[in-house]
């Protein structure tokens, strides 16, 4: 959309209670069973498919019930570079166990301040489960070599097992393992791992280097790297990537459900990934756009589903910047709108977003497609369904606009297309007063829409003479 957000971002969602360690597992070992519960701390900076295989890895071998991912919050061992912030990479954390049941991300160490040290972290375990869940702390070979000489080593080994993932490039003899077992009184489970020799710091360095991280971590994590530019990424280089096409196929069978495209888990999914490209006041405003849309639907006799799934998405690429949208537009074989929006590089991201969607969730209906890719300027001949996403996008409730109130009144009580053109006043006329530039299509919409007005007064007139 064309106008500033201004206001926008003051929603008030409901606040859930905060979980302790993760939402999954916070209850484990309450009915007194015994529980065994695998550890995998580290910086995940970002995380890896090493990180994620040696976890499950773990699982299955010591029939652990669950793993919880703890990234560091300020990592002991790496105060020297710049790590990543913490938020961003718990989100690449949660992002990347999603779909597996068994794994969860816990916020534990990124809340506590100061320098994060494993015994606390453990000792936290420990005063939130009951004693019959056992703790099993997964690290790699590497990290289990230099375990004693960690804060507190004799702490950790009282209040966890250690299971030592293989690790290429890592040796753990059986006289380390003896050693540390005995002076640091350790019990230390070898698990030989399908040896990864991926690294953070190497997915890192692809990333700096331009290089293809395809493959190497899970693509909701690639994606958020991309969107987030991290680690130098260049938003060209690279395009959507794929780990999978069964892996790929096969979560998108379990999100579409019963229901199909446009049920609830659909939806849901997809408001989950939007929360992670773009910006939390746009998230809020994709939100209002889609209520709105629903509403709006409803009162004009149009499908609801397919209304509240196309506000949803109407910005699915606005975290990109101006040179980022148009390699976007690029990279997705619609370079040839760019000459029209040559100076107005913000409209690029309805087209880029109803390319890039259809690519991505083939399944989507063309008519959910068109109107994302026309709500920011509109278009000659709009469907019934692209005029209320055009509408809903200016009058959502998160949009403080003077003038907006007056267009929220008229829903129900005009025609829709009476609607869309009492928009387009108002948003041309913002445009206008603010000396913007006016996208040639949106002069011809209101060219079009004023003759059809035209025309549908006089067929009035024609009728109320008779
Ligand atoms: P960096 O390169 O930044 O040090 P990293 O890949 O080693 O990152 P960390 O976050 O430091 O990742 O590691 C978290 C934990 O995962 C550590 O216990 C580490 O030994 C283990 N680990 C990391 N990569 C692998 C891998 N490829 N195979 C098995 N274990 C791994
Ligand atoms: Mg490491």
């Amino acid at each position: 959309m064309v106008l500033t957000q201004a206001g926008v971002g003051a929603g008030c969602e409901q606040a859930a209670a905060a979980p302790v360690v993760c939402e999954r597992f916070d209850d484990l070992g309450a009915d007194g069973r015994p529980v065994r519960l695998g550890i995998m701390g580290g910086t995940f900076d970002p995380i890896h498919i090493g990180h994620l295989a040696c976890a499950e890895q773990a699982r299955e071998a010591f029939s652990l019930d669950a793993v919880v991912f703890i990234p560091a919050g300020k990592p002991a061992f790496k105060l020297k570079r710049d790590v990543t912030p913490a938020e961003q990479r718990f989100e690449m954390c949660r992002l990347a166990v999603q779909g597996n049941p068994a794994f969860d991300v816990s916020r534990i160490e990124i809340d506590r301040p100061g320098v994060t040290y494993t015994a606390d972290t453990l000792r936290q375990l420990r005063e939130h489960y009951p004693g019959n869940v056992a703790l099993f702390f997964i690290t790699g070979a590497d990290a289990v070599c230099s375990i004693l000489k960690w804060r507190e080593s004799a702490a950790i080994a009282s209040m966890a097992e250690l299971i030592a993932a293989t690790r290429p490039g890592y040796a753990l003899s059986e006289e380390t393992k003896l050693t540390i077992e005995r002076s640091g009184n350790f019990r230390i489970h070898m698990l030989e791992a399908t040896g990864l020799a991926v690294s953070s710091s190497y997915l890192r360095a692809r990333v700096q280097a331009g290089l293809s991280i395809r493959y190497l971590t899970v693509r909701r994590v690639l994606d958020y790297i991309a969107a987030h530019g991290l680690y130098g990424w260049k938003r060209n280089r690279e395009a959507v990537c794929e780990v999978s096409e069964v892996e790929a196929d096969r979560s998108r069978a379990t999100e579409l459900g019963a229901a199909g495209i446009l049920g609830d888990a659909f939806y849901q999914a997809r408001r989950d990934d939007l929360a992670h490209r773009v910006k939390r006041s746009r998230f809020e405003h994709s939100l209002g756009v889609s209520e709105t849309a629903a509403r709006m639907a409803r009162v004009y006799g149009q499908d609801e589903r397919l209304a509240r799934l196309a506000g949803l998405l109407h910005d699915w690429d606005k975290g990109y910047d101006d040179e980022g949208i148009r390699a976007r537009a690029v990279e997705l074989g619609i370079a040839d709108q760019l000459a029209s929006y040559l100076d107005m590089p913000h409209l690029l991201h309805g087209p880029t977003a109803a390319a890039a969607l259809a690519r991505e969730f083939p399944e989507l209906p063309a008519p959910l497609l068109q109107a994302i890719r026309l709500h920011t300027t509109g278009a000659v001949g709009m469907s019934p369904l692209d005029l209320i996403v055009y509408v809903a996008d200016v009058i959502e409730p998160g949009r403080y606009c003077a003038g907006v109130d007056k267009l929220r009144d008229m829903v129900g009580k005009v025609e829709l297309e009476d609607l869309f053109m009492a928009t387009l006043v108002y948003v041309v006329g913002n445009l206008i007063e603010r000396r913007k530039l006016i996208h040639p299509d949106t002069v011809t919409v209101w060219n079009y829409y004023v003759a059809r007005a035209r025309e549908r007064a006089a067929a009035n007139d024609a009728k109320g003479s008779k």
